[in-house]
């Protein structure tokens, strides 16, 4: 056996005596309370250890002499939570607002919503630029998840939609969108027939690509969801499922001509009982709550007094007419159906939420919807679903946990733990304890890039230039 000289013993020994090297992160942040939002638990006295765009680090402030960075934000008394993700946003109005459209994305990164999962509209190909450069790190924005073109019957509603008027139209529809490397598929169901609706779905499915949207009035849940239907965006098409007529209201094809009826005949039981039949967690509900309380209002709102509506570009303005011309001719019957709905639609969320079925928060922000202003408006749909009976960590946790789910990507989103994305914002106050916290937002971090709140401050600043 070969005997190591004494030299190496001595070597050894010095190696061993020498203070450990710390050791070192990107960015460091200490004293963090971190808002553990899947536990409903503050976890104080931590620090988070970040590289490049992953948390590598999360650790008892105790041990914070083992831990070095040239970046150290001190998060004293503050609440370290993960970025916000708003689950149901546009960006559309045509070619010719691009740019307007382009001019949201720091709007979103300024109120703490560091993902957004785009609805389509008709400037996809923007959006998809948009999507690349943000991940690349060339764009500042938050992430997007984006469905690229709508698709929708014959006649389709929304400009840049993909029409489907017959059989023969599902796969060239489908491989447009497997093309463009979209992120899911979402079906408007302004003229689409029963039938073929649930042949889109059917065709998604054996493709694997999610699928959510409207449902025709006409079509049936149930069929629906066995079809491999993932989501459904707003809860109007739900309220015919708690009326005894609702199938044959639906099958006479009334549009929303059917929902007099529907609100008499409203049983609550029912309901209860289409839920307890939907309920499954890989259903996925986004209610939309706040839009449908701005577009019964916008007759009577005063938008001039909104903060944010200089930081919207007058095209995009301009596009929240149709809404408000709407709005301003409704008539008093028109309008107690809409608050009617409303109220029912609202009870609908708790026991979808209690049955299991998972609610993403989403606002609908976008051109067209009227003063719906992004990240703002998904504060406003949090607080919302708090309304609704959900408490501030189950209104949270259907933006954090439940938006990276519908992705399958709960790895990478939805906690402060190692091998998360550093997706993160501080708050000055506690949202597990006030939902309106949610707006105290003091820094947001996005990875490499660190918003404070003087950079905060001018992402919204720097809109009224423009
Ligand atoms: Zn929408």
């Amino acid at each position: 056996m070969n005997k190591l000289p004494t030299y190496c013993f001595i070597l050894i020994l010095m190696v061993a005596c020498q203070p450990k090297a710390k050791e070192k992160f990107d960015l460091l942040i200490i004293n963090a309370s971190v808002i553990d939002v899947a536990g409903g638990k503050v976890l104080p006295g931590k620090l988070i250890g970040i590289n490049k765009d992953t948390i590598q680090l999360v650790a008892n402030m105790a041990s914070a002499d083992r831990y070095a960075s040239d970046q150290i934000i001190d998060a004293k008394e503050k609440f370290v939570m993960p970025g916000l993700w708003d689950n149901h946003v546009h960006f559309r109005g045509g070619d010719s607002l691009t740019d307007e459209n382009k001019n949201l994305l720091p709007l979103f990164i300024a109120h703490g919503v560091t993902t957004i999962r785009d609805m389509g509209g008709d400037i996809s190909q923007s959006v998809l630029q948009w999507r690349n450069k943000i991940r690349e790190g060339q764009l500042a924005g938050p992430n997007i998840f984006t469905s690229g073109p709508k698709l929708d019957g014959a006649d389709p509603f929304w400009a840049g939609s993909i029409a489907i008027g017959k059989l023969e139209d599902i796969p060239p529809a489908l491989e447009v969108l497997e093309g463009l490397k979209v992120d899911f598929v979402k079906i408007y169901a302004s003229s689409l027939s029963p039938e073929l609706y649930y042949r889109i779905i059917e065709a998604c499915e054996k493709r694997g690509l999610k699928v959510t949207g409207h449902i025709p009035l006409s079509a049936d849940h149930f069929e629906a969801v066995e079809f491999g239907l993932d989501g459904v965006e707003h809860l109007f098409s739900f309220l015919s499922l708690a009326s005894p007529i609702g199938d044959s209201l639906r099958q006479l094809n009334l549009g929303f001509g059917m929902f007099p009826q529907v609100l008499e005949t409203y049983d609550e039981d029912l309901a209860k009982d289409a839920i307890a039949k939907l309920s499954s967690e890989d259903f996925y509900v986004t209610p939309t709550l706040y839009v449908s309380q701005v577009i019964m209002q916008l007759a009577d709102m005063d938008p001039t007094v909104d903060s944010l509506l200089p930081l919207i570009g007058p095209g995009i303005q301009k596009t929240y007419e149709r809404r408000l011309k709407q709005a301003q001719n409704r008539s008093p019957e028109g309008k107690q159906l809409m608050l009617d709905m409303d109220i029912r639609e609202r009870s609908l969320v708790l026991p979808m939420f209690q049955a299991g079925i998972t609610i993403l928060a989403g606002s609908d922000c976008g051109p067209s919807n009227s003063y719906v202003y992004p990240g703002a408006a998904l504060h406003s749909e949090l607080a919302l679903l708090v309304e609704t009976g959900l408490t501030p960590q189950q209104a949270l946790s259907t933006s954090v946990i439940s938006g990276p789910k519908f992705f399958g990507l709960d790895k990478y989103y939805g906690g402060i733990e190692v091998g998360k994305m550093a997706h993160l914002i501080v708050l000055t106050r506690n949202p597990l304890e006030d939902i309106e916290n949610i707006g105290s937002i003091n820094m947001v971090v996005k990875g490499e890039n660190i918003y404070d709140k003087s950079k905060l401050m001018s992402l919204k600043a720097s809109r009224k230039t423009q």
